[in-house]
């Protein structure tokens, strides 16, 4: 809630007096209307990280600004926030990012990208979002190392530093624990001091049998006592199943331009591919499915 209120202040600052007005409309029209309130965006099935062992598609593809521009104006409800996101990818290596951007802010009152900085040029520092995160794996260039096959932290430190300088959005710096960083969140948080991050989270690191090379099981923190999972009988299992779907308020739209649940669900569960008002309609018939945990992705969702 205290993140959710300090970049609702920032973006208030930014986008000018009427904006809470503009967003409490647009929640208002989303409600009315049954649309989740917010569209999770893959820009690009490509990814920037360049892990030893991870086999990124051959032609990765690219979400275009008119495809996205074709969902937004297709839907009967304009999402109130859009976020930039990877399934198993990254947002900065898609070469349309500036464009999809520019298309998202005009249709959103919150617009963030999530990112692990890597291959970040400028001038995307200042690219017109509401809010940065940059999802690190690590704390360490040891375990990064250990990880992800390459030492780019410091890389990544420097995308953070460089954002922080020239972008005027809120900069959230999150942790995700992998079993070669789950000892990291104490050094994690003196980085948080040295570097003056205003906000920082820690998370555990997600299990998704279609990962290219994190999520799988050989890199979950299973050793450390607050890991969401547990091996049952050789079979990873959830420590506790939560109740409802964290992302009951979000749809999903992939980098092929395709519409669906969310980031985990593949094409075993629903999923729409026309960008037109039919497409939209027979997703709102998700959400009750969401709610109740129904699809095979949601076993393993924390
Ligand atoms: S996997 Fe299931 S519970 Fe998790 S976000 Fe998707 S629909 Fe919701």
């Amino acid at each position: 809630m205290k993140r959710a209120i300090t970049a609702g202040l920032n973006i208030w600052k930014n986008r000018g007096v009427l904006w809470p007005f503009a967003m409490l409309a647009g929640v208002a029209v989303c409600t009315v209307r049954k649309i989740p309130r917010g569209l999770i965006v893959e820009p690009s099935q490509g990814c920037t990280g360049g892990c030893t062992g991870c086999e990124l598609p051959k032609k990765p593809a690219v979400l275009s600004s008119k495809q996205l521009r074709k969902w937004l104006e297709s839907s009967p409800a304009n999402p109130v926030t859009i976020h930039f996101s990877g399934k198993h990818s990254d947002p900065l290596a898609s070469p349309e990012i500036e464009e999809l951007t520019k298309t998202a802010r005009k249709s959103c009152s919150m617009l963030s990208i999530s990112t692990i900085g890597l291959g970040l040029v400028s001038p995307l520092e200042e690219l017109p979002v509401d809010r940065w995160i940059f999802s690190i794996p690590a704390a360490t260039e040891v375990s990064w190392l250990k990880l992800r096959g390459n030492n780019r932290f410091n890389e990544a430190l420097r995308a953070i530093r460089a954002v922080r300088k020239k972008s005027r959005a809120m900069v959230e710096v999150v942790l995700t624990i992998w079993k070669t960083s789950s000892g990291d969140a104490e050094v994690f948080h003196q980085l948080e001091e040295k570097e003056n991050w205003q906000h920082t989270r820690v998370v555990f690191g997600r299990f998704d049998p279609e990962g290219n090379h994190f999520e799988r099981l050989e890199n979950i923190a299973l050793d450390h006592r607050d890991c969401p999972y547990t091996l049952e009988n050789e079979t990873l299992t959830l420590r506790h199943t939560p109740a409802g779907c964290p992302l009951k308020g979000y749809l999903f739209l992939d980098a092929t331009g395709t519409l669906r649940p969310c980031p985990f669900t593949g094409d075993e569960s629903p999923c729409e591919d026309e960008p037109e008002r039919r497409s939209w309609d027979k997703a709102k018939l998700w959400a009750e499915l969401k709610e109740k945990r129904s699809f095979s992705a949601c076993r393993w969702c924390p």
